[in-house]
């Protein structure tokens, strides 16, 4: 079944916790900084969406940003 969420990272709030990368490393990398990278927005797997979730609710800069694959 297609993927129905994309999610990507919001460069600016992004202050490199890497929590994401911890939760959900298949979605996330890594830069030479530590810092996250999602940027171009990534379709998401179903199997990895409660990842995508999770990872989003324990980023503390809300800078992780879940839409709708539909919507451009
Ligand atoms: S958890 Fe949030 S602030 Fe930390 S690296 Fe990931 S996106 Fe950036």
């Amino acid at each position: 079944m297609n993927a129905r969420i994309t999610v990507r990272i919001v460069p600016e709030k992004c202050q490199g916790h890497a929590r994401c990368h911890a939760l959900a490393p298949e979605l996330f990398e890594l830069d030479e900084f530590g810092n996250a990278r999602a940027t171009s927005r990534t379709l998401v797997p179903r199997e990895l969406e409660d990842k995508a979730f999770t990872a989003q609710s324990n980023c503390p800069e809300g800078a992780i940003v879940i839409e709708d694959s539909a919507e451009t």
